[in-house]
């Protein structure tokens, strides 16, 4: 029988080093390992990379290359003790607060580092729920090696039926003896092409409520009954992938939280997940999309003096610093140990609405440039922005399931009525009369 981690873990233990001490290790650390980056100026039109893309269009073997560079630079810097400061130390942490981590984080960027990008959903997400729901053999196997980069995870919650309401998924797990038997499809999972683990939840009971039938597991992604197919993007990237299992075993020990206690264990992760998103702030985050750089464009493209257009990115401007501040806000109250609450969903959505918001603005800026390949900088390379923002709508919880969280949670207004909660016409009633 898998034991349960213990789940109160006094680890947050007085930290032996000062924060001044650790900031001069971490720069040591830093300067004999990596090459600070040159020192920043403006960019001036016409010089450098456009670029402009959220979804990076790479072929899956540069992809692959990439991301073992950044695990031989994660590994790299765990040992040195960079790695997951904030991490209980009965796990391969520290036992530092995440003030530490921050730290460092701000110190790396002065450095010249592999692109990270390929842990975000492993250690934003997956990571915290092994900690929070896995058996202690599980956390034991996989958790200090996804915060030392030497795997990679995923996460196959979505399918062709279940999206949003992701409750509704099909994906079975069967139990037989001390294993468990998966059969089922997962669509739209990043990364599952290099991931090495990944957290899925299945239904393990058909005969209960939806959300009561679910348990979550752990499942090897290198499992031969584990097919992946990529799915191109409307980018031309293939950044996400069908999966598909056929009759997969993994042990009971592998199981997430309890048998039917699926959800509360997807909870774990989304929560994560909105924290890790509504973090971002929605644009403001590549040099494409400065205040500068945007103004430059205009410029470019003969609209300087345009008022309605000058209006227009100053709106987006600031609706970029309210978000960025939002998302402190509510990063600060987890990191004072609050639950990412449904803050981080308002983060989310109006970081969504932003990248609209610049898409719409950069589309009447450029006009037919950013259709057409003139080979003019800083003009078509545009087009990557506008086709990959609607995805930035839909991942990690759609607009329209923001704002159902926010008027639910947040304004308190009456619960949307769900699919499995609609009245059966007969019974709807006009005022007092029944129809
Ligand atoms: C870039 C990207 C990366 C992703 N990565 C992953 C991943 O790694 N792993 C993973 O599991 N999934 C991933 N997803 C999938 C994502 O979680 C789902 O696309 C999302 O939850 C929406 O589900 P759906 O696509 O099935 O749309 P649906 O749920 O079918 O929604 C269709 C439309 O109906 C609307 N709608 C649905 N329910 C309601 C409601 N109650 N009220 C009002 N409107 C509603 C939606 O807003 C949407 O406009 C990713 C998606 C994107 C875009």
């Amino acid at each position: 029988m898998a034991r349960r981690a213990a789940r109160a873990v006094p680890w947050m233990a007085m930290p032996d080093i000062t924060e001044e001490q650790f900031t001069k290790e971490a720069l040591v650390f830093l300067e004999a390992n990596a090459t600070r980056k040159a020192e920043k100026k403006a960019q001036k039109w016409g010089e450098g990379s456009d670029s402009a893309s959220i979804f990076e269009q790479k072929d899956r073997a540069v992809e692959l290359a990439e991301v073992e560079e950044a695990k031989a630079w994660r590994q790299k810097k765990f040992d040195a003790g960079f790695g997951w400061a904030n991490g209980p130390v009965a796990r391969g942490g520290r036992g530092l607060t995440s003030s530490y981590d921050r730290i460092y984080n701000a110190l790396e960027g002065e450095f010249e580092t592999p692109n990270a990008s390929c842990f975000t959903i492993g250690l934003g997400m997956v990571a915290p729920t092994f900690l929070a729901h896995g058996t202690e053999e599980a956390i034991a196997k996989y958790v200090k090696p996804l915060w030392r980069g030497e795997i990679v995870a995923c996460q196959l919650f979505s399918e062709p039926g279940a999206g949003s309401d992701l409750a509704s998924l099909q994906t079975k797990a069967d139990r037989d003896g001390d294993e468990w038997v998966i059969t089922g499809q997962k669509v739209w999972t990043s990364g599952a092409h290099y991931a090495d683990v990944g957290e899925i939840i299945c239904r393990n009971d058909p005969s209960l409520p939806k959300h009561k039938g679910l348990t979550g597991f752990i499942v090897d992604m290198k499992d031969p009954n584990i097919e992946i197919r990529p799915l191109r993007q409307m980018t031309g990237g293939a950044n996400f992938n069908e999966v598909f299992f056929n009759e997969v075993r993994v042990p009971d020990w592998y199981r997430l939280g309890d048998v039917n206690q699926g959800w509360t264990v997807a909870l774990t992760t989304l929560m994560n997940e909105r924290a890790a998103i509504g973090a971002g702030g929605g644009g403001g985050r590549g040099d494409f999309m400065s205040l500068d750089r945007l103004s430059a464009l205009l410029h470019a493209m003969g609209k300087g003096h345009d008022k309605v257009l000058r209006d227009e990115l100053m709106q987006i401007w600031i609706a970029q610093q309210v978000n960025k501040y939002t998302g402190q806000r509510a990063l600060a109250k987890v990191k004072a140990g609050a639950l990412p609450g449904p803050e981080m969903s308002i983060s989310k959505l109006a970081g969504a609405k932003n990248m609209t918001a610049l898409s719409s603005f950069v589309s009447k800026a450029l006009g037919a440039k950013l259709t057409a390949d003139s080979g003019e900088w800083g003009t078509f390379a545009w087009a990557q922005f506008v086709l990959g923002t609607p995805g930035g709508r839909i991942a990690g919880g759609s607009d329209e399931v923001m704002r159902n969280i926010v008027g639910e949670r947040v304004l308190g207004l009456p619960k949307e009525p769900g699919i499995d909660s609609v009245t059966p016409f007969n019974e709807l009633k006009v005022g007092t009369q029944q129809v």
